[in-house]
């Protein structure tokens, strides 16, 4: 991509193009891609699991269910597994949430889908519209847990933003999430769930048809994107983020197609390969910082999984391209990591990665460490990167008159709830 003008990029004094700096820890790659490191987050993933899809009443969520596990639904009630077809039909590209409105399902077989099944979505425990459009909900599940949605509106279209886990386990220092303790991880259908309903709220069914699958338009969607970067870290709770995208990116239902999405991380190395093999959907990183003693304090997993082993794992991510680029994440945080020299330090570590580089001007909320950067270090530092050929545009804040900072709301909402 070609820079906008500014000050040129002077060559780093001694070192060759793409090298890591001597301060980068590294590791040996192969005990991060080991199987072995994988089922260890696998196993404590596990720990945190989602209630399960029975409800107090005895009757089971559809949502949620893959493609196979709907025809075995069927066949344990002594139905045809065809019906799983013509139910995924009306679950996911109608939207429908009661049996009658199924007119290729006869009534006696809709009763008795209404006795064994329901088609759920999350309750809205808080919804809130911006001036600028931004819609933020706080979604209530049914064991009380809550998690915060965003739909962030753009001309005609937009991305949600949506979470994955109730609270997180990684304290990065600037993320009021970061403050929350991690309490479960999300199940597939409330993950989904987010989806439909925000869908649901802007009446967005049935799919539309035409664009955002793998062609060019829109389609004419206000949901037109989803990026997995709210609330936890999507790639601690994989298994059921994996089985909630494939159901999104099915051409019989959701629709949206995997360029459409984009799921960002704060580093799990080992699960990062796995993501990019089997979801295929665009990825973004949450850098921070240039050096590792910084971004050990400000993003603590890089203790774990440093520097130069994220820049790795990044280089091999299958289908990252110039025309699919790796959104790197760099919250700008006012005499902590938006100095001139560390924008040149930032585009000698992205060397070799077709990158675009999202800066983003710091969130305060109450109690935060940190302040905003000025604007002149905003745009200093944008112009480093973009005068390298990075894209680097500065995020516009959002949603400024309600609760912006991710977790804000929810917290807010706790603390009433005490009260
Ligand atoms: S930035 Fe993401 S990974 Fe870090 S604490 Fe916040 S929610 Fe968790």
């Amino acid at each position: 991509m070609p820079g906008a003008p500014g000050p040129a990029v002077t060559p780093h004094p001694t070192r060759k193009p793409g090298a890591f700096p001597q301060a980068l820890r590294v590791m040996a790659p192969e005990a991060l891609l080991d199987a072995g490191e994988r089922e260890r987050i696998r196993a404590k993933s596990a720990i945190f699991a989602p209630p399960g899809a029975t409800l107090a009443d005895g009757r089971r969520e559809l949502v949620g269910m893959t493609r196979e596990q709907l025809a075995a639904e069927m066949v344990a009630i002594g139905e045809k597994p065809f019906r799983a077809k013509q139910l995924w039909h009306w679950i996911y590209h109608q939207g429908a949430t009661d049996f009658s409105v199924m007119n290729s399902i006869a009534r006696p077989l809709q009763a008795k889908l209404s006795e064994k099944f329901v088609i759920g979505r999350p309750g809205v425990a808080t919804e809130q519209t911006s001036s600028d459009g931004t819609r933020k909900w706080l979604f209530r599940f049914r064991d009380e847990q809550q998690v915060e949605t965003v739909y962030i509106p753009d001309d005609d279209r937009g991305a949600l933003c949506i979470s994955t886990q109730v609270g997180c386990t990684l304290s990065c220092t600037f993320c009021h999430t970061g403050t929350q303790k991690l309490v479960r991880n999300l199940g597939v259908a409330e993950i989904v769930g987010q989806f439909m309903a925000a869908r649901d709220s802007y009446g967005e069914w049935p799919t539309p048809t035409g664009g955002a699958g793998d062609g060019e338009g829109d389609g004419g969607r206000k949901l037109s994107n989803i990026v997995v970067m709210g609330m936890g870290e999507p790639l601690y709770n994989y298994e059921n983020l994996a089985a909630a995208l494939t159901i999104i990116m099915d051409h019989e239902g959701i629709a949206l197609s995997r360029r459409r999405i984009t799921l960002s991380t704060s580093g799990v190395v080992p699960m990062m390969d796995l993501c990019g093999q089997e979801l295929g959907v665009n990825l973004a990183v949450s850098l921070h910082a240039t050096n590792d003693a910084l971004r050990d304090e400000i993003v603590p997993l890089n203790r774990k999984y440093p520097i130069a082993e994220l820049l790795a794992a990044c280089r091999r991510y299958p289908g990252a391209s110039n025309a699919r680029r790796i959104t790197f994440e760099y919250v700008m945080l006012r005499g902590v990591n938006d100095s001139i020299a560390e924008a040149h330090e930032l585009v000698h570590l992205l060397e070799g990665i077709p990158a675009k580089v999202n800066l983003i001007p710091f969130n305060p909320w109450p109690g935060s460490p940190y302040k905003t950067s000025t604007p002149e270090a905003l745009r200093g530092f944008a112009e480093v990167l973009n005068a390298a050929g990075y894209s680097s545009p500065i995020r516009r804040p959002r949603g400024r008159d309600i609760l912006a900072a991710c977790g804000q709301l929810k917290t807010e909402s706790e603390r009433a709830r005490r009260a």
